[in-house]
């Protein structure tokens, strides 16, 4: 079947002929047939560099053979168990060795699972029901944090389902403004439990922290007994052997993860100081679990992913990123166009408006149309990126000048079309 009638067919048993919202596009989808390295191939043999990375997990590239060898042995020796492995404590060992604020971590198997047990233990700890997000920050698909959402969920901010009553213990401010936190603290500051933040905004592009926001964070959470939560299920690992934390210099008290860590395999996790992650069940009394938690496949994944990425890897996948945005940035200036390239590490966007982004209401301003069309012509040039505006943009290390040339020759000629 042709790609149009696949997602034909899909949209009739499949509801919007996806499993996730914002992989459909008009007209249709094309549909995989298969990854590797940098590249990937749709099944009618069209091969496109890939900066999707399925949404940021990809960092070594599609199907790295080392890891891919590592899974296939344990694939032989079983896929689940319901029981520990000694792998587990290697991986947590790896994370806790990496990341500043882990002291103790607690696997389970996705980005939502995570920030939802991450936000639980805070209210547990603390004894305060509410929480404060960030405009357009994206924390998964659970009821606590799809208010003002970003990513796919940007088109419907406050999804249908939700009690009024889940919600009314998420309180969200403007990214980078700190006038806007500190009123809120003055007033709700003794019931909050804890702040999350993506601490580079990866769900509506690219926004980075304002020097010294997330310093800000640190001390206003400390002085008002608040915890403070990164959410680096996109920058853990990416930006960074530490992740964001370590590239900001910034120590919270929790931190989520999940996409690398989980070396192209289904994964999540949290971590933090031990005072706090000790309150969780059966060490105390703050309940989570789940059958395919610490699973053996997704844990030799991330394992055999983590032992591959040293700070030498961190700086060629740096160089990768700064070369690449040097390009689109000389193309933009060269076509004289208003629009500003953004990103850091292995992060890049496009936003489709000169103002420079610093929070959800300016990102909002860009011509989200236009990028659609760009975004199509990118298809026709060999080059697949997430089909929104408000997604980020991925290299991995197995992306080739080559293939960052052909991006850039891609992106010329989708902007002369579309702008
Ligand atoms: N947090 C952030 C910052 C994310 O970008 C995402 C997903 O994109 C999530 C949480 C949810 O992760 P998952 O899709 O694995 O549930």
């Amino acid at each position: 079947m042709n790609p149009k009638e696949l997602f034909a067919e899909s949209k009739t048993i499949i509801p919007g002929g996806v499993n996730s919202p914002v992989r459909a596009f008009e007209p249709y989808p094309f549909f995989v047939k298969e990854a590797k390295g940098s590249h990937i191939i749709d099944t009618e043999g069209n091969d496109y560099v890939d900066h999707c990375l399925a949404y940021g997990p990809i960092l070594l590239g599609h199907s790295d053979d080392d890891v891919m060898a590592d899974v296939y042995n344990q694939m032989k020796m079983g896929t689940a168990y319901g029981a520990p492995t000694e792998n587990e404590v290697k991986l947590a060992k790896e994370v806790i060795d990496r990341v500043p604020c882990a002291e103790m971590v607690r696997f389970v198997n996705s980005g939502t699972e995570a920030t939802m047990a991450a936000i639980r233990l805070a209210r547990g700890f603390t004894g305060r029901n509410k929480i404060v997000k960030f405009e357009g920050s994206y924390h998964g698909a659970h009821d606590y944090v799809l208010v003002k959402s970003g990513s796919g969920a940007a088109c419907l901010p406050d999804s249908a389902g939700i009690p009024e009553d889940t919600t009314k213990n998420t309180l969200s401010v403007p990214f980078n403004d700190v006038e806007a936190l500190t009123k809120l603290i003055d007033e709700e500051g003794e019931n909050i439990a804890c702040i999350i933040v993506e601490p580079v905004m990866g769900n509506i592009g690219c926004v980075e922290p304002n020097v010294k926001y997330l310093k800000f964070l640190r001390e206003i959470t400390e002085e008002n007994d608040i915890l403070l939560i990164f959410d680096e299920v996109i920058t853990g690992f990416r930006v960074s052997r530490g992740g964001a934390q370590e590239y900001y210099g910034v120590k919270p008290d929790l931190v989520t993860f999940a996409k690398v860590l989980g070396g192209g395999f289904p994964i999540g996790a949290y971590a933090g100081k031990k005072e706090i992650m000790s309150l969780i069940a059966p060490a105390g009394p703050v309940y989570q679990a789940g059958t395919f938690s610490g699973n053996p496949i997704s844990i030799q994944a991330g394992l055999s992913t983590l032992n591959k990425l040293d700070y030498e890897f961190y700086g060629n996948l740096a160089r990768k990123g700064d070369y690449l945005r040097t390009n689109i940035s000389d193309i933009v200036e060269d076509l004289n166009l208003d629009l500003q390239v953004v990103g850091l590490a292995s992060m890049f966007q496009i936003y489709f408006n000169p103002e420079p982004v610093v929070n959800y209401e300016i990102a909002k301003k860009s011509d989200a149309k236009r990028f659609l069309v760009y975004f199509r012509e990118l298809l026709k040039n060999g080059v697949f990126i997430p089909p929104s505006q408000f997604e980020c943009n991925f290299i991995s290390g197995a992306h080739t000048e080559e293939d960052l040339d052909k991006t850039a020759q891609g992106i010329e000629n989708a902007l002369k079309v579309a702008w």
